[in-house]
């Protein structure tokens, strides 16, 4: 079976693991602030905050802006269910902006139309999330703007997105948002089995997520209540969490971005192969905005059920009977039975459920071979037939 993602680990990744285990940290050690600072200066940013998994990394983000109840927080329907829960964790509400067609990426022109509403309502979102899907950039000049305007706070969810470029820069170093956050499940891009990162260029928000991911808990007496006790002394000043990475991950990760920028190319060349030779196939491709570099995290295709040919379905079961471990990203996340049960309906984001009702996932991982490749394309064809 050929995956949809899959992770590549070396043997210098082993080494870097059982070098923490060998140590006298196994947590809260020195790799964590090693692996940060290489990860803010891969993408440019000031400050970065490593915790276990980037769904905690989006509610420490949306908690150290302050997201709250009688908040809203506004995201795209086409993610994982996580852009969207985070909000619910800080007791706010949660609303969705549909995808452009292009793209799937929040569409900014009915991101501009929802908030000229809200504004009439008095319902305007304290925090908006664009993800990044794919690995591909949202349009975050534009959305910069409307933030301007409207006084919204950005948190980009670019867990697909390590390694893509925007406008010849790197995503993350958060020149168009407050806090960006990255993922690294092994189908990411890069893995430290679970994990995440969130970089920011305000001190302040660093510090503040550095707290929330260990239960609140001070240990600078500036911020202190009253005098510390004595040396051992700390104060927990707010309700934070055990979010902590480990420093075996964090070795992991260390070494895993040394090969961040060879995975993105190989990425792109798997890419421009699945372009030249589906290019014939009565299949939509994923189409590139010229601003972005991706990290191309997903190759989804759209297959297209007319003229009495195989529909989805029917192209996925073949698919994985041909050993082809095809996936679909995203079923929009409104109309899972817990949105549902929120008010949201199916019909409410048309395009993000077309898009949704034709996605497949071909294989796309840096390690997978020209040849493997090849078995995927063939096997299409044939399940097209
Ligand atoms: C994977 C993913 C997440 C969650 O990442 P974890 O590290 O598994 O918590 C959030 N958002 C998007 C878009 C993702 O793909």
């Amino acid at each position: 079976m050929i995956p949809y993602g899959f992770h590549d680990i070396q043997p210098e990744d082993t080494e870097a693991v059982l070098s923490v285990l060998r140590s006298d940290w196994l947590t809260q050690g020195p790799w964590i602030p090693k692996f940060e600072q290489a990860v803010a200066e891969c993408c440019g940013a000031a400050h970065a905050v490593a915790v276990n998994s980037a769904t905690s990394a989006l509610h420490i983000a949306c908690l150290a802006l302050d997201l709250g109840p009688g908040d809203w927080l506004w995201t795209s329907p086409n993610t994982f269910v996580a852009s969207a829960n985070c909000g619910i964790y800080c007791g706010a509400q949660v609303d969705f902006v549909d995808i452009d067609p292009r793209t799937y990426n929040l569409s900014v022109e009915s991101l501009a139309e929802k908030l000229s509403q809200a504004e009439r309502q008095g319902c305007l979102p304290k925090v908006v999330i664009p993800v990044h899907f794919a690995g591909q950039a949202c349009e975050m000049v534009r959305i910069r703007k409307l933030a301007d305007q409207y006084g919204f706070r950005i948190i980009e969810d670019a867990s697909h997105a390590i390694g893509a470029r925007h406008l010849g820069e790197s995503v993350g170093n958060c020149r168009y948002s407050d806090i960006t956050i990255f993922s690294f499940h092994p189908v990411k891009i890069i893995t430290t089995g679970e994990g995440g990162v969130a970089t920011t260029n305000d001190a302040e928000l660093a510090a503040r997520m550095q707290r929330l991911r260990c239960h609140g808990i001070t240990r600078e007496p500036g911020l202190m209540q009253w005098e510390p006790h004595g040396p051992w002394y700390y104060q927990q000043i707010e309700l934070g969490y055990n979010y902590r990475m480990t420093d075996m991950q964090a070795a992991l990760g260390y070494s895993q971005l040394q090969r961040l920028d060879r995975y993105v190319l190989q990425r792109h060349q798997l890419k421009d192969r699945y372009d030249i030779q589906l290019s014939e196939l009565p299949v939509i491709i994923p189409s590139q905005h010229p601003d972005s570099y991706s990290s191309l995290h997903l190759y989804p295709i759209q297959i297209i059920n007319s003229h009495g040919r195989p529909d989805r379905l029917t192209v996925f079961q073949a698919l994985k009977t041909a050993g082809i471990g095809v996936n679909v990203h995203y079923i929009p996340v409104h109309t899972q039975p817990y949105y549902q049960r929120m008010g949201f309906k199916v019909g409410d984001y048309p395009n993000a459920e077309l898009y949704y009702s034709r996605a497949i996932s071909l294989p796309m991982f840096a390690t997978l071979s020209e040849e493997g490749q090849d078995l995927v394309i063939s096997a299409l064809r044939g399940a097209l037939k």
